[in-house]
This record gives structure tokens, sequence and C-alpha cells, in this order.
């Protein structure tokens, strides 16, 4: 079987995806004929020659192995794990390609991608199924440079730190919508640093999440399927710092993880079924990492966020949880390359 592994892309988590691609390219078997295909953060498309074992910036930018037709070079092969985070990766945008190149690919499809990644969207997915999440407000830059909120009702205010300050109370978190790694993701403590900060996040993207803070320990669980899930245990995040930054999830080495994390089995096991229904909400295919807070304080339950292409080096948290859950790497690729191929 001819399989392509893409890595890089246009996203800010551009070098994780070449982490994570190391690592499969790592563990995939030799059954498998693998060639690999690089994007730069311009989008331009590379072939990586095999021999090149360390992805260290620019390494594979030999013009001799551009791609300069992309949709007949994707035809050449039996199934693409496009192995990309976030913008252009992780949204839908490189599914929908794959589907009119019509080759099979691994994890989420189309509509799936793309509404886990805009966190916006899937909150109120997940409100419709009945998956509790943190209280929040969505806040939207228009055509002309102002932001207004825009209430459930779909009533819309201009007065953003009375309103937050009303529903919400501080501190809150403020997240552009369609994004991932913790970029253009701000904890504000401070009513005056809410505009700024809502300005800031707005330059990653027009939609804006703001959520109540919670106090929380951030759980994290794996799914693998298509109809039949396996759901792994519950793995616990103990961030460095004041929370899950860019910084202290792939720098900083106090960050760690444990994996079943130190909660009740009715806890974990509330966990469980609800990331399996959040994978279900959003017709997930493939893989999930299911993320959740569980508040210190009132000890209620959240679902965060669902992620369609986890990081996959050999130190994240999705391998991690699914080797705990007896399927290795080697094992997990497999797995998710027999998906692909099933639809
Ligand atoms: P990303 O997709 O970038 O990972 P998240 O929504 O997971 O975005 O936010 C990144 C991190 O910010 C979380 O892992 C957590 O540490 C912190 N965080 C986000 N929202 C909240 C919240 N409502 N309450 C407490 N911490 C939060
Ligand atoms: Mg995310
Ligand atoms: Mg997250």
């Amino acid at each position: 079987m001819k399989v392509l592994l893409i890595c890089g892309g246009q996203s800010s988590e551009h070098i994780i995806s070449r982490m994570s691609a190391s690592n499969i390219r790592k563990h995939i078997k030799d059954s498998y004929e693998v060639k690999m295909a690089g994007i730069t953060k311009e989008g331009i498309w590379y072939q990586i020659n095999d021999q090149i074992k360390d992805y260290a910036e620019d390494c594979w930018l030999d013009e001799s192995q551009l791609i300069t037709n992309v949709f007949e070079y994707l035809k050449s092969f039996d199934v693409v794990f496009p192995c990309l985070h976030g913008l252009y990766g992780e949204d839908g945008t490189i599914q929908g390609l794959l589907e009119m190149a019509d080759r099979p690919y691994t994890g989420c499809r189309v509509a799936d991608s793309a509404l886990a990644m805009d966190k916006v969207l899937a909150k109120k997915v997940f409100t419709l199924a009945n998956i509790p999440t943190t209280p929040s407000l969505f806040a939207y830059k228009r055509y002309d440079g102002k932001v207004v909120i825009i209430r459930d009702d779909q009533t819309q205010t201009e007065d953003i730190v009375s309103e937050v300050k009303e529903t919400l109370g501080l501190p809150v978190f403020i997240k552009a919508s369609r994004s991932g790694s913790s970029v253009g993701c701000y904890k504000v403590t401070k009513e005056e640093d809410i505009l700024p900060r809502l300005k800031e996040a707005s330059y990653y993207d027009s939609k804006i999440l703001i959520e109540k803070a919670i106090q929380a320990t951030e759980l994290e669980v794996g799914v693998l399927g298509n109809d039949d899930l396996l759901v792994s245990r519950v793995g616990q995040i103990m961030p460095h710092g004041e929370f899950y930054t860019f910084e202290s999830k792939y720098e900083d080495k106090q960050s760690s993880t444990c994996i079943p994390a130190g909660i009740t089995d009715e806890q974990a096991e509330y966990i469980r079924e609800n990331a399996k229904k959040a994978f279900h909400a959003i017709d997930g295919h493939g893989l999930a990492r299911c993320d959740f807070f569980l508040d210190n304080v009132t000890g209620d339950i959240y679902l965060n966020e669902i992620n369609t292409m986890p990081g996959f080096t050999d130190i994240s948290m999705y391998p991690m949880l699914l080797k705990d859950a007896g399927v290795d790497t080697s094992d997990l690729i497999d797995r998710l390359l027999d998906l692909a191929k099933q639809r």
C-alpha cells in the first residue's frame, strides 16, 4: 500500500506537525511504501527525501523536489495521512482537497474537522448534544472593524465590557475561534485588558470566544474508530505556569502528564461517556482527543474542545493514551490507515 504522509503546513503549529510526522515515520510498519511531502509556511509543497531523518527548518526545500501538480501527485497514493495541525490542516480544507482527489485519508472528514476547529461552532453543537461546556459569549469582528457580541438570541451589543462583566464575570479566557496550540488565547483578569486582548485575538480570527475562566484540572481522552469507538482512560495535564500556553505545551520541561488522572472512577466514566458523545456529535471519523476541565471549586466537569489531529510526537498525550489502552504507536498508525480505507 502506498502511503503519503504530509507534514508542515501554513499554521502556527507547522513545527509541531513536523515533529508529529517524524514520530509517525519512525513507527509506521515496513509493510507500507511510505513517501513524505512537506508544505512550507507559505503553502508550497515539496517531496521529502526519505534520507532526511531530522526535519530541521528548510532542510527539504530542494527545488528539484517541488511538487508542481499537487492534485496529480495525490492521485498516485492509496491512502494519505495528513499529519497537519491547525489552519489548512485540521480545519477541513486539506480534507476537501483529498475528497476532490478521491483519495482515502486518515482522520476526520471535511465538516467534522471544520466544526471541531471552530470553537464557537463546536460549542453550539456540544450544547445541542447536552454536553456541558463552560459559560461563554461569542464576539465577532465585523468587516468595518467593529467588534460586537452576538447573543444566543442573535441580538448584538457593542458594549463588550459590560456584557462580559454581567454575563461571565472575571477572569475570562479570550480565544481566537479557529486556532490551536493556545495561539491567540489569553487569560484576562482585569477589566481594562478585555478590549486590548479581544483586539489581539481578532488578529488571528474574526470570530472570538469569551469564556468564564475555570480553576481547572485539565483532562484528556483519546478516541479511535469510526462507528465502534475505542475510548482511552483519562489522562491529566499538569501545565507549568498559569495555564497551558504554547510554551508550556512544547517548550517547558516542567509541564507533565499522568495516566490515569487522579480523579474518581465516576468522574472518569462521566468524562469517557461525554468524549464518545462529543465525537458522535461532530460526526467524527478516525481519531480525536477530547479535552475536559474539572472545576476544582465546584467539581463540575466541562468539555473544552475536540482536537481532530492531536499532537502525535512520542511525548504527546494522544499516542500515550492509546498505548495505555494497549495500542502501541505502530498498531495505532495501522488502525488509522485501516479506518481511512473503510469509507
Ligand atoms: P487550544 O485549541 O489552543 O488548545 P484551548 O481552548 O484548549 O485552546 O485553550 C488553551 C489552554 O488555555 C487550555 O489548555 C487551558 O489551559 C486554558 N483555558 C482555555 N479556556 C479556559 C477556561 N475557560 N478556563 C480555564 N482555562 C482555560
Ligand atoms: Mg485545540
Ligand atoms: Mg487545547
